[in-house]
């Protein structure tokens, strides 16, 4: 069964009487290179455990089962099971389980997983929900090797963006806390079906095994974070202004130049090692 056959999708579909769910973000992988390259780079250890997200009709699920020791596929959408038990029925290293992943209990679930070896995440991403589940793995703390995924080129843009660049932002800084983004490659939208308006590219963050920076304060750091990009055309100063009432602007710009940066700097100069430095100098001022 070729399942990037647009033919055999279609009659996957209509043969359990499915649409494509547009709430659900259904955009199916159709290009196998796409599919096989992904699943051959998600994670070096073929040994371990792939956590999918958003398995459809198990198109990335074939291929990362045929390259890796295990896969769990948490699937949103109750009648996709079926067609997952048909088109993965080969396979006895798959578990696909009906779950919404944002309700998942991670670290139950992977409990068995991280105590065998090594676990990495893999997803084709719904893009509704990008940001929400990224971020949910990130918190988890849970200590995944790799989160390779496809989304929307231009998230991808501002996850690997450098500091200073355009694209650079809170979501950028925050990723760089917990891993290091490389973007593999971009994917056309006609590589999918049906095709979504957008481009994509697939992202694959190594996660720090000992973090590079470290803040004395973590919600501190992250609260540093969002001021300084809460309003982008500002100067760092007015914006952490406006972020930290309690503070008076000769207090925050004395730690701004006791951090070593000139009174005009903007956030996006900073890269995560500075954050963590202004909020621990912001946090001798509380
Ligand atoms: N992996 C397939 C592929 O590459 O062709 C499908 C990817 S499609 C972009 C996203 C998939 O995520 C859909 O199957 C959708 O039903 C599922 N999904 C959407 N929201 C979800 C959620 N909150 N939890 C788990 N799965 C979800």
């Amino acid at each position: 069964m070729n399942l990037c056959d647009i033919k055999t999708v279609k009659q996957i579909m209509s043969a359990f009487h499915l649409s494509f769910r547009k709430e659900y973000g259904q955009n199916f992988l159709i290009d196998r290179s796409v599919v096989e390259d992904i699943a051959e780079e998600c994670c070096q250890d073929k040994n371990g455990t792939i956590l999918e997200i958003g398995p459809g009709i198990g198109t990335l699920t074939y291929e990362l089962a045929l390259r890796h020791d295990k896969v769990v596929a948490l699937e949103i959408d109750r009648g996709l099971i079926p067609v997952l038990s048909h088109t993965l029925g080969e396979f006895d290293n798959v578990t696909v389980i009906n779950e919404d992943v944002m309700q998942a209990d991670l670290d139950t679930l992977l409990a068995p997983a991280f105590a065998r070896g090594s676990v990495s995440v893999c997803a084709n991403l719904p893009y509704y929900i990008t940001s929400p589940i990224l971020m949910k793995l990130l918190e988890s703390r849970l200590p995944f090797d790799y989160i390779t995924v496809m989304i929307q080129k231009e998230v991808a843009d501002r996850l690997c963006a450098p500091a200073g660049g355009k694209d650079y932002g809170a979501i950028t800084a925050v990723l760089a806390y917990y891993g290091e983004a490389e973007r593999l490659f971009n994917v056309p939208a006609d590589r999918f079906l049906p095709a979504p308006k957008v481009d994509s590219a697939v992202v694959r963050i190594r996660l720090h095994k000992t973090k590079p920076a470290v803040p004395k304060d973590e919600a501190l750091l992250f609260r540093t974070i969002k001021a300084a990009f809460a309003q982008r055309r500002k100067t760092l100063a007015n914006s952490l202004s406006s972020g930290f009432s309690e503070l008076n602007k000769t207090e925050i710009t004395e730690i701004i130049a006791a951090c070593g940066h000139s009174a005009d700097v903007r956030g996006e100069r900073l890269d995560i090692s500075d954050f963590c430095a202004l909020s621990d100098a912001i946090g001798k001022h509380l």
